[in-house]
């Protein structure tokens, strides 16, 4: 059985101190978002949903990005939303924009070719997912973080979640809970499984193999093609130190260098996510069924203590049963997998 079915968990230990639940030593998290300025009034939106939610109790700090200098308006508008610590950074041009080995023609070119896809006429979207699949955990400010949860504008936060969330991944050993998984528009990316398949070839010591392997969720016919499925990263939650770790260092430059982020339009959703499938055991993958989200045109309404958590999301919209869903496939890949998230609470 996976550690998030042991429900003793009235002492654990961190290091080699004990420390009881309730605990004043707090997880070292941020939630992150990457925005610009002119998100502002939906950064907001999505600020005022995770403090009533959530973050009133909790008050983790937010950590802000942007590939431009934030503005005077801009900070004063999302500090006023929060009691906790505001951090503002620019992104480093290092980290935002074309490698030298990508050819800059080719990349228009190919934005030409994929105008009727969405954004696959956008050259600035190529530089945020080259930058979320890559970078976003390299920026000095979360330096001093372990967790973060990632928060963008315009999203919907539906239910009271009244527990630590970053405490819970912790207590648990998760380094990545999701809550909405779909298939990809394949358009976006032709050579994303040839590409992963020869990273595989090539790194085989960095996969996680048997029972424990979440990588046949990524494929309907034995590994031929992908499926597309995968976490939608505009919600995670997850281990800063996965990301950083070498093993996803060497994916994510292995990807980089076949130039797919701008010769298609490979996403940071499934860069995550392919990367999480292959390296993470399953018991360290968590399905946030209790938190209730939206962003456009998806939704994730939780179905089990609606009442009790005060959700006021319309249940009938709930997207994890529809065909473009993945959760099914998720769900079958494991019979003993626990989807009453009142197990995995601390009490
Ligand atoms: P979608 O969710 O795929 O439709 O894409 P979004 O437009 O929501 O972009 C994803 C995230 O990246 C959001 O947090 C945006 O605020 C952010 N983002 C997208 N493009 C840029 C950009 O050019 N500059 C900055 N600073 N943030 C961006
Ligand atoms: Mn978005």
């Amino acid at each position: 059985t996976s550690p998030s079915t042991d429900t003793s968990l009235s002492d654990v230990t961190f290091g080699d101190t004990a420390l009881p639940h309730g605990n004043t030593t707090r997880v070292k998290a941020a939630f992150v978002i990457l925005a610009r300025n002119s998100n502002l009034d939906g950064v907001r939106q999505s600020m005022r949903q995770m403090e009533d939610r959530f973050n009133k109790k909790f008050n983790y700090p937010y950590v802000f990005l942007n590939d431009d200098d934030f503005t005077d308006d801009f900070k004063e508008l999302t500090s006023a939303m929060t009691n906790s610590r505001t951090l503002y950074g620019k992104i480093d041009s290092s980290h935002w924009g074309y490698p030298p080995f990508i050819d800059q023609e080719r990349a228009k070119e190919t934005r030409k070719k994929m105008a009727k896809i969405i954004y696959g006429d956008s050259e600035s979207y190529r530089h945020m997912c080259r930058y979320q699949s890559g970078f976003f955990f390299r920026h000095p400010l979360l330096d001093e973080f372990e967790y973060y949860w990632r928060v963008e504008p315009d999203i919907n936060y539906y239910c009271d979640v009244d527990y630590d969330v970053f405490q819970m991944m912790k207590d648990n050993n998760y380094k990545y809970g999701w809550t909405i998984s779909l298939t990809e528009y394949q358009e976006t990316i032709p050579t994303l499984w040839e590409t992963t398949k020869d990273f595989m070839a090539k790194h085989p010591e960095h996969l996680t193999n048997g029972p424990s392997s979440l990588r046949s969720w990524l494929t309907d016919d034995g590994y031929e093609n992908y499926n597309g499925c995968h976490f939608w990263s505009n919600f995670e939650v997850g281990s800063l130190e996965f990301l950083r770790s070498k093993k996803y260092m060497d994916y994510f430059e292995h990807l980089d260098h076949a130039g797919g982020f701008f010769y298609e339009r490979w996403g940071d959703a499934p860069v995550h996510s392919l990367a999480v499938a292959m390296m993470l055991p399953k018991e360290q993958v968590h399905f946030f069924n209790d938190i209730g989200y939206f962003h456009n045109p998806l939704m994730h309404c939780p179905t089990e203590r609606y009442l009790q958590k005060n959700c006021h999301c319309p249940a009938s919209k709930n997207f994890d049963w529809d065909g473009w869903s993945c959760a099914t496939r998720y769900k079958n890949l494991d019979p003993g997998f626990v989807w009453d998230e009142e197990t995995y609470r601390r009490k």
